[in-house]
Formats: C-alpha cells, sequence, structure tokens
C-alpha cells in the first residue's frame, strides 16, 4: 500500500518501486522495471534474455524539498545475434542523467526573469546544464503578418549595445530579437525572409530613424510607415522640458527650485489637474512668456492626438507646424522641423492608430532578464530568454 501511493506520487509508469532513503536533504527512490521481451536494434529479432544490470543515478523533481535522485537498475538485453542493448524508459531520455520531467521543469524555469544559477538550485542540477538546456531551446521568427513594427533597446550584448525589437503590434508579440540595429545587418535579416512574405505587409512601425524607413521602403513596399506615437509625442514633452530648464537658470535659487519641483504640473494636462495644481501651473506659466508659450503648444498637440477625426487632426497638425515654427521659442522651432520632415508618417499614426505600445510592455520584462540575467553576454541565450519568456 505505502509503494502504491508513492508509485502514485512518483507517477512513472511500470515502475517497481524496492527501497526509499529519506536523508535531511535529500531522497533516494530505488526502481526498477519489469523484464519483457524486446526487439532488438540491430538485427529486429525479440529477445528476452538478460545480459547484466547496472546502477544508473538519475535527477528528478524535487520531492518534498529535497534533492530527489532515482537509483535505477537498468537492465541490458542480449541478442543472439551478439548486440547488447540497453532497456528504453519513457522518463528518461537516451543518454540522459535526468528524467524528462525534470528537463521540462528547468525549460519552464528558463522563462522567469531569474539567473540561470537560481534556476540550476531549484533543479540541484549545475548551471551548466541549465546553460546546456537553455541552448536546445530554438525560437525562429514567425510569418510576417499585415503589420510589423521596429524599435531597439539598449541591451549590452555582445554584439552590440543596441539590439532590435521586432513585434507584430496587432497580436502584441514579439517576433524576433535581433543583435544589433545596423542598416546592414537589418538589410541581410530581412533579405532572407520571402518577397512574397513581406509585399503583404501594410503597416511599419518605427520611430524617428532614417535608415528603418529606408528600410521599409526597400523590403516592405506595399507598406505604410508609420512613426510611433510615443517616439513623436516625446519630442514636445522634451521641447518644454527644455524651455522651463533654460527659463530656469535666471531665475533666483528660490524660483529654481519651485520650478523643478512643480515640473510635473507643466507636463501633466491641464484638465485633469486638481484646482489647486491648475492654480499653481498658472502662476508658474503667468510670470514666462516662453514657457506660457510652450504650455499652449503642448496642450495643443495633445489634443490633436486625442482628436479621433483624422481629416481634423490633419489640418491642424499642420496648423500646429506653422505656429511652432513662428513661435520664436527655439525648442519649438526644432520640433516643428521634424515634424514636418516626418509629416507623412506622423499623420500615418492618426490615421491608422497603430503604435509600438506592446513594446514599452516588452521592454520592461527586457530590463528585468537584463538585470537578474547578470552574466548572459552570450546574444543567443538572451534572445532565446527573451522569447522564451515573453511569448
Ligand atoms: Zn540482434
Amino acid at each position: 500500500m505505502h509503494n502504491y501511493c508513492i508509485n502514485k506520487l512518483l507517477d512513472l509508469k511500470e515502475v517497481k518501486i524496492k527501497n526509499i532513503i529519506h536523508a535531511d536533504s535529500f531522497v533516494k527512490i530505488f526502481i526498477e522495471t519489469k523484464a519483457k521481451t524486446h526487439t532488438c536494434p540491430s538485427c529486429g529479432a525479440k529477445t528476452n534474455k538478460v545480459h547484466d544490470y547496472r546502477q544508473q543515478t538519475i535527477r528528478d523533481l524535487p520531492f518534498q524539498m529535497k534533492d530527489c535522485y532515482l537509483i535505477l537498475r537498468k537492465r541490458r538485453y542480449r541478442c543472439a545475434c551478439g548486440k547488447r542493448f540497453s532497456e528504453k524508459y519513457d522518463f528518461l531520455a537516451h543518454y540522459q542523467q535526468r528524467t524528462t520531467r525534470l528537463t521540462k521543469y528547468i525549460v519552464n524555469e528558463l522563462r522567469q526573469s531569474v539567473t540561470l544559477k537560481t534556476v540550476a538550485r531549484r533543479a540541484n542540477v549545475s548551471a551548466t546544464t541549465v546553460a546546456r538546456i537553455l541552448d536546445t531551446i530554438h525560437y525562429t521568427c514567425p510569418s510576417l503578418k499585415e503589420a510589423i513594427s521596429i524599435d531597439e533597446f539598449k541591451g549590452n550584448a555582445e554584439t552590440g549595445k543596441y539590439q532590435c525589437i521586432l513585434v507584430n503590434p496587432k497580436q502584441r508579440s514579439i517576433m524576433d530579437i535581433l543583435p544589433n540595429r545596423s542598416q546592414a545587418h537589418l538589410a541581410s535579416y530581412f533579405k532572407e525572409i520571402n518577397r512574397s512574405e513581406r509585399y503583404r505587409v501594410k503597416y511599419f512601425v518605427c520611430d524617428m530613424w532614417q535608415p528603418y524607413v529606408d528600410l521599409a521602403h526597400s523590403f516592405f513596399p506595399n507598406a505604410q510607415v508609420i512613426i510611433d506615437k510615443y517616439h513623436f509625442v516625446r519630442q514636445v514633452t522634451w521641447a518644454i522640458e527644455n524651455v522651463r530648464k533654460r527659463l530656469q537658470k535666471s531665475m533666483t535659487a528660490t524660483m529654481r527650485k519651485y520650478y523643478k519641483r512643480s515640473h510635473k504640473l507643466i507636463l501633466a494636462r491641464y484638465k485633469q489637474l486638481e484646482n489647486r495644481d491648475k492654480k499653481a501651473c498658472d502662476i508658474m506659466l503667468l510670470y514666462n512668456d516662453d514657457l506660457r508659450k510652450a504650455h499652449m503648444l503642448k496642450e495643443w498637440f495633445y489634443d490633436i492626438c486625442q482628436n479621433t477625426k483624422y481629416s481634423i487632426q490633419r489640418t491642424e497638425f499642420y496648423e500646429w507646424i506653422r505656429n511652432a515654427e513662428s513661435s520664436g521659442i527655439k525648442e519649438f522651432e526644432k520640433c516643428a522641423a521634424t515634424y514636418r520632415y516626418w509629416s507623412n508618417e506622423i499623420l500615418n499614426a492618426f490615421k491608422y492608430g497603430i503604435t509600438n505600445g506592446s513594446t514599452e510592455g516588452f521592454n520592461n520584462k527586457i530590463k528585468v532578464l537584463k538585470r537578474t540575467s547578470y552574466g548572459i553576454h552570450n546574444f543567443e541565450r538572451f534572445r532565446t530568454r527573451i522569447l522564451h519568456s515573453c511569448n
């Protein structure tokens, strides 16, 4: 009865438990299987002649917080043709010293943002074993869908400071992680994807980096290029922040501190501020013509972004650019020049409403993974772990 329960707990089919040793830190379970007729792998004849037994120690899933070892009495058979061969077991892959389910457990633990060492400790194997298992996991790029977005993140991998992340913005899934963002590398990567697949892509989302747009035109000729909303809105945020910083320089120390502390009031949507904060914001703007004008432009631009009618967004966008260009505020003149240069691609963002929003979430996960995976310099492993834990 006792053995029956342990058998159920162990959940290995056709295994007999002969003995169990419980120690403080480990459990050893001695097992063997029933002898049966086998087919010789060499000549195909049937045999049930036992040649000999060997004891093999197999690591298994941790059991009751203890390291667990299965001590298997491994049977070898002998065939009339002279061939000697071992029994096959469902729970044990060929030439492995751990159960299949322990390998699965390790593969699954690798989805978490923890170090290889931590996984190794949890599974009672060496970090080298975990690394070797990690190297057997392979992800290929899924086929392209109608929308694709590209962004970079600072991965500090062996292949360069910046890595690229390809996302399917509609499905919100990572498609691939590329070792670097150089145009040559990206070109050779996209070249590998067959033409008909590339020609199906209708939307290509990226930031304001010319090489991305050039790549889009050459490899995805049927795609509308869209500048990601976060990336162009950020320009307005930077502009008003720079205006504030410039004005602060000519202020008294007390005033400077006040403006520095309250800079969030200027950045926030005015209509969403509490009355008290609105007043504080009003006072800050009252004494600074440039900041007041900058604030007006910022609020106006946010309104354009939130407008739901494309024709209005388009008209107002150009009107906004003209206003910013003649505002006399150099930070906004610069912003307006950028917007004018990228106007078609920015308007596409309004028109099609596709953003790179999900990428930001992935980037945060990557950041955590990067921090906890201190020691992953190997790009392939880094890529596998990102794809493994995000999809
Ligand atoms: Zn044989």
